[in-house]
Order: structure tokens, then C-alpha cells, then sequence
């Protein structure tokens, strides 16, 4: 894999938090599918990226300084692209009221439908090592701990593995007449993560997707949110 020889792939960016833009692209490099976004400047740039996307999309803010763009007001899904100018306004003087640095801009992205929401993560633990986790996302995750931990390196049966033990295999198989979910997408994106976390280097201290889209058989993943914090 290019990826793989590679080592500075980490090189050009700063200690901290990404954003989520950068997040995504760094596991987009890996092989995760993400969603279709652009990153915006801008109002007026944002409207033109949400026309461009065609169809429904989603509005965030993009900001290295906000972890968890929802609880401030950041995250808008379902917009219409006459709806994204009024949006990026509500949202910017939401962010200036919470007292919130200024942004670098707004991430435009389409909006993903149907599906199992999963979460991803990666860290390092300081007695065990490099730990990737898989687990329930979105509302499902509230409710019950659902989650598979493995130390790195993996294996592709490890993943399959890590799917099987967990509470949600049941939904992603189809429970109740919902459709089954694209199981081994969802390995390939684990192995994909696995891959990323072991060769990105040591200034990968963490990472995450939450969510996860797990789509209907033969759709495949959409990385939908994305966090990584370098040293
Ligand atoms: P946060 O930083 O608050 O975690 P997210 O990017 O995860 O922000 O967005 C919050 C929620 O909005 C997600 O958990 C998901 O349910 C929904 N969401 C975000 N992006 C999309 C998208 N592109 N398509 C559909 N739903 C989305
Ligand atoms: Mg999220």
C-alpha cells in the first residue's frame, strides 16, 4: 500500500486536535470511504458547496478547537442549500455567544441515510498498547455498553471476531425485517482503521469515527465524523 511507505503522512500537521476534514482525510488515505464534503470559508462558499452536493446535506463547523460540534450548536442535518446561508449565521453567532475561538470554516457534506450507526476508536493505553475499539453508536451506544477491544496489530478474523461479540451483530444481521447491514464493509473499515493506527507513527494518540454508517448489504460504510489527536 502507498500509505504504507509513507511514514510522513502525519508530518505536515500540527500537535493537537484535527478537525474533522483533516481527520477523515488522513483516514481516507487508509482506504475508509467517507462522506462526499468540502470545506468552506465561508457562508457564500458553503451554499455553493451545498448546491454542488446536490440534495440534502449535512452543515458543520470546522474547528480544531471544538471536539464535539453538536452540543454547541455545530451540526446541522437535512439542509436544503437555500436553507445554508441562514444556517451558517445561526451557527457562527451561537458560537460567538459560547464564547468559542474562531472557527477555520464550515464543512458541507451530503447526508447519509438508513443504516447502523458504529463507533471506531483508537488509543494508546499506558499498560496495554495500542487498543482498537469497535462498539454500538449513536442512540444504542446510550443505552448499553456495547463495545470490542483488541490490542494491535489484527487480523482480519479478529475483526470479524470483534464484530460477532458485540450486542449490535444482531441488528447489523437484520433484526425484525430492517434490512441486514454491510458486514464486511464494516470489517474492511476495521482493518482499514487497524491499518492506519499502526502505520500513521507515534504521533497518532488518538483516534475516532463516531459515528460509523454501517449501510444496507452491497452499500458499503460512510466515516460521517471524524477526530484524531496527534502529539
Ligand atoms: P459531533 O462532533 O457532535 O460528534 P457529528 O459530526 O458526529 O458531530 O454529528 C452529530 C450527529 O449528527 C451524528 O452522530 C449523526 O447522527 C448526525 N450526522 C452527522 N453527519 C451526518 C451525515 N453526513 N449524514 C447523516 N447524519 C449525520
Ligand atoms: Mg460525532
Amino acid at each position: 500500500q502507498a500509505v504504507a511507505e509513507n511514514p510522513s503522512v502525519l508530518a505536515s500537521l500540527p500537535p493537537g486536535n484535527l478537525n474533522e476534514a483533516e481527520s477523515k482525510a488522513l483516514f481516507a488515505r487508509f482506504g475508509m470511504p467517507v462522506t462526499r464534503e468540502h470545506v468552506a470559508a465561508d457562508a457564500r462558499a458553503a451554499t455553493a458547496a451545498a448546491h454542488e452536493l446536490a440534495g440534502e446535506v449535512v452543515l458543520k463547523v470546522l474547528s480544531r478547537a471544538i471536539a464535539h460540534k453538536s452540543d454547541i450548536g455545530g451540526v446541522r442535518v437535512g439542509l436544503a442549500a437555500g436553507e445554508v446561508p441562514d444556517a451558517c449565521a445561526t451557527m457562527l453567532h451561537r458560537l460567538q455567544q459560547a464564547g468559542a475561538p474562531t472557527p477555520e470554516g464550515f464543512l458541507v457534506q451530503e447526508r447519509v441515510r438508513g443504516g447502523v450507526e458504529m463507533i471506531l476508536g483508537f488509543h494508546r493505553d499506558p499498560q496495554l498498547g495500542p487498543v482498537i475499539l469497535l462498539g454500538s453508536g449513536g442512540v444504542a451506544a446510550e443505552l448499553f455498553q456495547d463495545t470490542a477491544l483488541r490490542l494491535l496489530p489484527i487480523a482480519r478474523g479478529d475483526a470479524e471476531a470483534m464484530v460477532e461479540e458485540l450486542k449490535a451483530a444482531r441488528l447489523l444481521r437484520g433484526y425484525r425485517g430492517a434490512p441486514a447491514a454491510d458486514v464486511p464493509a464494516l470489517v474492511d473499515a476495521v482493518m482499514a482503521f487497524a491499518t492506519m493506527a499502526g502505520t500513521a507513527g507515534e504521533r497518532l494518540l488518538e483516534a475516532e469515527i463516531n459515528p460509523l454508517f454501517v449501510l444496507p448489504e452491497g452499500q458499503g460504510v460512510r466515516a460521517v465524523d471524524g477526530l484524531v489527536v496527534l502529539r
